[in-house]
């Protein structure tokens, strides 16, 4: 067998994820549709795809019965059987962990109240939850690609570091390599980490595992006490220049608004978030109504507290109409528990936004709820391993030309 270089790994890694990507976007693709969609030679395409089934990536059903003569093309999907994807998330007041395949359904999920006190104790515990459920994958002879935890709090994405977390009170936390210290401790051996902001592994929950399976770009707004967000780009999160990018909650709706838990006034979380509907309906600051508390004051017709969530609803419309016109997403998801208010803070929310869309709205985005529920922000997490495997140029620490990379027709020297 003649020895590759790098520059034929590196092209055939490409060719594969392009497959890959393809096969994720049309499920049901046969070997010749592969090969008239990205231009590769079915030879390459067959060796290709023979390998990422052995792989685990794809899998190939049986054709539906034809009435053609000869061989009928045989549909191909994401493997959903034997490669595990892992997932966590540090909660203000719990831990959650799941495992999922590569279609984003969850197989295994675990979830305990958690009262951090230092941030090595509760890496722990998250790293244990983690155990449990790479244990599980195992148990059903699945390979674990990776680990990815969503953090409530400013991360330096580069150095898997927590730079601020408000709510749990931590500050620079090295949570990456924390958490592959336990892991290595728990049994996990040197399982991969990444880090991210809750709000973006919750976008990325969509983006990745989303009934879209587009490329254009997605808003995710978590909708909590706080108000955060994530943003997918040419086809990843985006960060901007320092890992901080996405927090629309905190950009400014009224000037000299009600004060915010950030020190200025006025921003989006001080009009929509579970903290500003609270304060609104009652009339204090503390404490906080819980979700459930506001949904049933809502369903009990409090004439207060319908009005707070009419409130935040007309503000969400604001941002979401000012969120159109810089971004110009594909898709706006809402998601946390705010939505649990339902029409009465809804409704007012898409009224907001079209009174605001001037004469000339041309946006045509779509609107919709999260799917996942508790589980976005562990799910998305998750997902970051598979859209990490996604793009081969980026795991060699080197920026990627284009957004997706486009396959590369291999030449006749090349080995594929
Ligand atoms: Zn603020």
């Amino acid at each position: 067998m003649r020895h590759m270089s790098g520059d034929q790994t590196l092209l055939k890694r490409i060719n594969r994820v392009a497959l890959i990507r393809q096969v994720k976007a049309e499920p049901g693709l046969s070997r010749v549709d592969l090969a008239e969609r990205t231009g590769l030679t079915k030879t390459t395409v067959g060796m290709l795809v023979q390998e990422l089934i052995q792989e685990g990536w794809l899998c190939q059903s049986e054709p539906s019965p034809g009435q053609g003569v000869g061989r009928p093309p045989l549909p191909l999907a994401l493997d959903p059987e034997r490669i595990g994807l892992l997932g966590a998330e540090v909660g203000v007041d719990y831990l959650n962990a799941v495992a999922c395949n590569l279609r984003g359904e969850v197989l295994f999920s675990r979830r305990t109240e958690h009262r951090h006190r230092d941030a090595v104790r509760s890496v722990r515990s998250l790293a244990g939850l983690i155990a449990e459920a790479r244990a599980w994958l195992l148990a059903q002879r699945r390979r674990a690609l990776g680990v990815g935890v969503g953090v409530p709090g400013m991360v330096d994405a580069r150095g898997g570091i927590l730079r601020f977390a408000p709510n749990l009170g931590w500050h620079d936390v090295p949570v990456g390599s924390l958490l592959e210290t336990e892991l290595e401790a728990a049994g996990c051996g040197s399982l991969e980490v990444a880090v991210l902001n809750e709000a973006n592994a919750a976008a990325l929950s969509e983006y990745v595992f989303g009934a879209e399976h587009h490329t254009g770009p997605l808003v995710y707004l978590s909708m909590g006490i706080g108000l955060g967000g994530g943003i997918v780009l040419g086809d990843r999160l985006y960060l901007g220049h320092d890992g901080l990018a996405g927090e629309v909650g905190h950009t400014i709706l009224e000037r000299g608004g009600p004060p915010c838990a950030c020190g200025r006034r006025g921003c989006a979380e001080a009009f929509v978030s579970q903290r500003a509907v609270s304060r609104q309906a009652t009339g204090r600051d503390q404490p906080i109504l819980a979700i459930e508390a506001l949904v049933a004051r809502i369903a009990a017709g409090d004439r207060a507290t319908l009005r707070a969530a009419a409130q935040a609803g007309e503000y969400l419309g604001l941002l979401l109409q000012n969120l159109g016109n810089v971004i110009d997403p594909a898709v706006v998801v809402l998601g946390g528990p705010l939505c649990q208010l339902g029409d009465a803070f809804l409704r007012p929310a898409r009224r907001a936004m079209q009174d605001n869309a001037g004469r000339y709205d041309y946006h045509r985005h779509s609107l919709r709820l999260c799917r996942l529920g508790l589980d976005a922000c562990a799910v998305g997490a998750a997902g970051s391993v598979f859209q990490r495997s996604l793009h081969p140029l980026e795991a060699l620490g080197e920026p990627e030309a284009s957004a997706a990379p486009a396959p590369v027709r291999a030449t006749r020297r090349t080995a594929q």
